[in-house]
Order: C-alpha cells, then structure tokens, then sequence
C-alpha cells in the first residue's frame, strides 16, 4: 500500500488556503488535483492532502489564438473542449487522445501532468513544443517557460507553490503529435512533436521536441534552425529523418534501446512535420 502516512483530507477553497495549508505541513503535505499519479507515490511521510480541484482553476479560455487553461482542467475537458481541439491544427487533442486510457484522462489534470513531468511522458513534449508557460503561486506569483522550469529543481519550486495555468501562444500554423508505445494504452516508448509556418511556400518557423528518449521532451532548435527557408517536400523529410538518426540524443532503458528509439526519433519527426505541413495546405 502507498502514501500509508495519510491522516487528514483538506478541500482547498482557494489558492490561499491551499498554500497556507502547505505551509502548515511543513512538507508533510500534498496537494492533490486527479490523484493519479499521487496514488503511485512511495512517499510514506506525507500526512494530509489538499484537494485544489474545487478552487475554479478548470476552464479552458482563448483570446486571439492564445490558450490558456485552468491547472486543474482534466485531459478530457482540455480535449473535448472546441478551442483546446482547434489549436495549432489540433495537436493537443491528437496528444492528449494518446495519453493512457478515458478513465484516467477523467481525473487526470493538465497541471498534475505539468507538475510529475515523467521523462516519457507525452504531454511535456507536446508544451515544450509547443512554446508553452505556467503561472504558479508561491510566496509570489511568477511565470515561466516550462521548457525553461525544466532544466531546474522545478518539482522542489512546486512543493512549496500551486500551479494555476498553462498558457499557451498563438502560431500561424499548425502542429502534429507522434507516439510510439506498445499498446494504445501504454506509455511511450519515444514521443515527438512538430510544428512549422510556411510562408511563400518556404518554411519560416519550425518548433520540434522529442520526448521519451528516455528523457523528458526537448527540442530539437538545431533542425528548428536549419528548416527555415526550406521547401517542404518529400526529399527535405526523408533529409530530416536521417539528421535526426545522426543527431538525436537517445539512451537504452529496460523498455528499449538507444539504437531503436534513434531510427524511430527520425520517422517520429518525419511523421509529425509531413502532417504539420498537410495541415497548413502543402
Ligand atoms: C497508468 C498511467 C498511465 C499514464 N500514461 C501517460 C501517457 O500515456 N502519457 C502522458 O503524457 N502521461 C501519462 N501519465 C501521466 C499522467 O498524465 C499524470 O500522472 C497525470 O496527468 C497527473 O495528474 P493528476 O491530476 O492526477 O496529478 P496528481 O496525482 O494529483 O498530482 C501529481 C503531483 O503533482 C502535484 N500537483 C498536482 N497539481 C498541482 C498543481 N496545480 N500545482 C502544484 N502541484 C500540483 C501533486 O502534489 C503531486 O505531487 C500516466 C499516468 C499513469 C498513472
């Protein structure tokens, strides 16, 4: 059995509540938003948990192609919801419509996600992509690129802190979502996500991120750099396919190998950027 320390259950009415009781823990506690991967959890000294789904922090807004979503929207509410389904060509939704099973996508949240961050995981791919920011609460209230929260002891920041929204930016045009696993259900065993702009028929941005690597998804800005200016067409994606087999940082784990997950890194990328570019017309 896990988390055998538990002795108090706590509904948060806000964000000040749930940081005070925080606070009072003293470390011994935890917020709680789907609990699913809390219930994994080894931990054995956390005694109370704090509910945080009940403070109004799930909406999903959009203003100008911008998105922003409430930390405790769940999978299915982000996914199901026009605007979310919409963006940038529909990635999310093609991301999210991968992640586990309906059940789990029902509790879930998006900040929860944000917050366990596992290295094979899906959705760090698809908001490193895809450029994206959190708005936390702490002693004060800051905002930052995750791809940036990332590189530092970002879970240390969120013991002490609550997520309240992921923003997400306006692109003109469009993203797609690749996922290799061994089952619909299962984890990845390598993730990416593309997204570009074509302007007069020449690519004028790319944003690529590969994840499970077995690492946490992170982007690829040398080929983001080297696409700008290109055509799009079936020689320069089989091009792409093999720089990213020659460049791509790839390390064996008991699921697979570095040598595996190198050829699927360069078809994952293919994949993703030949239906971006479907996706804006080409
Ligand atoms: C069986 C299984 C399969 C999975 N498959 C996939 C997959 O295929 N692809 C994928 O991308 N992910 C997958 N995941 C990961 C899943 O997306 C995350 O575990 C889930 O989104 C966590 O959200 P939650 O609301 O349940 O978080 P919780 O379990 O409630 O919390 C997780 C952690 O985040 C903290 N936390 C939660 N919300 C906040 C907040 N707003 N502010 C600060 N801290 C917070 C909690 O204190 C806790 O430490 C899988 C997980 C499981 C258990």
């Amino acid at each position: 059995m896990r988390l055998r320390g538990i002795r108090r259950f706590h509904w948060a009415r806000d964000v000040e509540e749930a940081l005070s009781l925080l606070a009072a823990y003293e470390g011994r506690g935890a917020l709680l938003a789907g609990g699913v991967d809390l219930a994994r959890s080894p931990r054995d000294d956390i005694e109370g948990l704090i509910d945080i789904t009940r403070m109004g922090y799930a909406f999903v807004e959009g203003k100008d192609g911008k998105v922003r979503i409430g930390a405790t929207s769940t999978l299915t509410q982000v996914l199901e919801h026009p605007l979310a389904r919409r963006y940038a060509g529909g990635v999310l939704a093609e991301a999210l419509s991968r992640v586990a099973s309906p059940p789990l996508r029902n509790m879930a949240t998006l900040g929860g996600a944000v917050v366990s961050a596992h290295p094979w995981a899906d959705i760090p791919t698809v908001l490193v992509a895809l450029g994206a920011e959190a708005r936390w609460q702490g002693e004060r209230e800051e905002k930052a690129a995750l791809e940036d929260l990332y590189e530092k002891p970002f879970r240390k920041i969120f013991r002490q802190a609550v997520v309240l929204e992921i923003a997400l930016p306006a692109w003109s045009g469009a993203f797609a979502f690749e996922k290799v696993a061994r089952s619909a259900y299962d984890i990845a065993l390598l993730n990416a996500a593309a997204g570009l702009g074509v302007e007069d028929g020449r690519v004028v941005w790319a944003r690529i991120a590969v994840g499970a690597r077995p690492h946490r998804g992170e982007r690829l800005s040398w080929l983001e750099q080297a696409l700008v200016g290109e055509k799009p067409a079936p020689e320069l994606w089989n091009k792409v396919a093999e720089e990213v087999r020659a460049r791509v940082e790839v390390e064996d784990d008991r699921r697979a190998g570095g040598g595996w997950r190198r050829e699927v890194a360069g078809v994952c990328v293919r994949r993703a950027l030949e239906r971006a570019a479907h996706k804006v017309g080409l």
